[in-house]
């Protein structure tokens, strides 16, 4: 089966709401077995939404819309889709029923406009909304299928996966099945990493796919197979996944997006040691990174933001004459920093990052984006130099994700 999308409102034409409905839905039904043929965006506009459903219901077995179901004069999908079955409208007291609770609850009288919400296309299968007022609606005409949800992203996920997807489920059955899985690497780019499983690659049989999806400082890099045999797939991708990895060895770090963080929090509570970090440049962007994932205490002590030379001398003592005679932006200053760290923590392994995160503060021999890492622990320290870019945002991330990946290559 194959689906369109089509989100409906002027404010993600305008670029004041971005559209993650569309990836959400195509990643969860490119998941269930579902292609995604097209995702369109449309304005608040009778006619726009009515030729959208047309054109999309002639190429699609499924077409979903998201946006405006709710109680405003701006939310005319119903209208729309009324006009295109050349229907009427239905009061119904169902949905009325469950709208009055919602406001009972929060003590709050309901509007005229919560009624109008109430008259649903005569056509209409209504999937009951346990997370907001509008339902959402489910057509079938010659076969196809058109639902319409509302475009609050939590009140969709629930109508999709609670309601819709179960639908599909029990009515229908998918011809091929899809397998996917996705190999986390970092340290190299995509071109490298393509010439080295140039030939894996070409052996895959042509049900599977490969995709790179890079990002700073790593590229995922995911497998799809798209099969009727479930079994065969599944095997065979795991198979490739795991020549692949072999191939690149240490440059792999996880499976389906785990994340460069994830890895460090298990391989430092396997071993059962700490981390501190030392930031300069990135403000304590790695901090933040590292204690966003849940378990993070068991092994994260803390982290020292110290953006001044004044503040890498008193708290990290580093030297005075390292810093006039090498810059806070060198080699040695960021050894120095994780020196001053494990003394003044005491954990087991630190991280230290200063750099020139731009746009501006280069000069010709340390231009915007040099930026130094080092990582170690009480009997040796590692520095690295990078060479980012102009923008201030990406090399504070880079340089995170780079420091998070030279870790793990220094402790396992
Ligand atoms: P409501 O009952 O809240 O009016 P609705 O079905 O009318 O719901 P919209 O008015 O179109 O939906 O959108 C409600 C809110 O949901 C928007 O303000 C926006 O924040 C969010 N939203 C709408 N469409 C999208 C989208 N495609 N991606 C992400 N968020 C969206
Ligand atoms: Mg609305």
């Amino acid at each position: 089966m194959n689906a369109i999308i089509i989100t409906v409102g002027d404010e993600i034409l305008i670029g004041q709401v971005i559209d993650t409905n569309s990836a959400w839905i195509g990643s969860t039904f490119n998941n269930y077995g579902i292609d995604i043929k097209e995702i369109l965006s449309v304005s608040d506009d009778l006619e726009s939404i009515e030729n959208a459903i047309r054109s999309s219901l002639k190429k699609a077995d499924i077409v979903v819309m998201t946006g405006g179901l709710g109680p405003t004069k701006d939310d005319i999908t119903k209208v729309a889709i009324c006009n295109y079955f050349k229907v009427g409208n239905t009061f119904s007291q169902v949905t009325y029923d469950r709208i009055e609770k919602i406001f009972a609850k929060f003590g709050r009288p309901m509007k005229e406009s919560h009624k109008d919400q109430c008259f649903m296309p005569d056509n209409a299968t209504l999937l009951m909304n346990d997370m907001g007022t509008a339902p959402g609606m489910l057509f079938i005409e010659d076969a196809k299928i058109l639902v319409s949800l509302p475009g609050v992203p939590f009140e969709m996920k629930h109508l999709i996966t609670d309601r819709f997807l179960p639908y599909i489920k029990e009515n229908y059955t998918l011809e091929s099945k899809i397998y996917h899985k996705t190999i986390m690497t970092a340290g190299e780019g995509e071109s490298f990493i393509a010439d080295r499983i140039a030939h894996l690659i070409a052996d895959m049989p042509e049900y599977i796919k490969m995709a790179y999806l890079p990002s700073l400082g790593s590229v995922r890099l995911r497998l799809t197979a798209k099969h009727t045999d479930e079994i065969l797939i599944k095997n065979k991708v795991d198979h490739y996944a795991q020549l692949i990895c072999q191939e690149l060895g240490s440059l792999v770090f996880g499976f389906d997006d785990q994340s460069l963080e994830e890895t460090l929090l298990k391989i430092f509570t396997e071993k059962g040691l700490t981390l501190t970090t030392a930031e300069s440049c990135t403000g304590g962007y790695l901090a933040h990174r590292l204690t966003s994932i849940s378990g993070s205490s068991a092994y994260f002590l803390g982290s020292t933001v110290t953006y001044s030379n004044e503040m890498k001398m008193n708290l990290l003592k580093v030297k005075e004459s390292t810093l006039s005679a090498h810059g806070a932006v060198s080699e040695e200053t960021v050894k120095e920093m994780v020196m001053g760290l494990l003394t003044l923590t005491g954990s087991d392994y630190g991280i230290s990052i200063s750099g020139i995160a731009g746009p501006d503060g280069g000069s010709p021999e340390k231009p915007v984006g040099t930026i130094w890492i080092a990582v170690g622990n009480k009997n040796k320290i590692e520095a690295y130099k990078l060479n980012a870019t102009k923008d201030r945002l990406r090399n504070i991330e880079y340089a995170a994700n780079v420091a998070m990946n030279k870790l793990r290559l220094f402790i396992s």
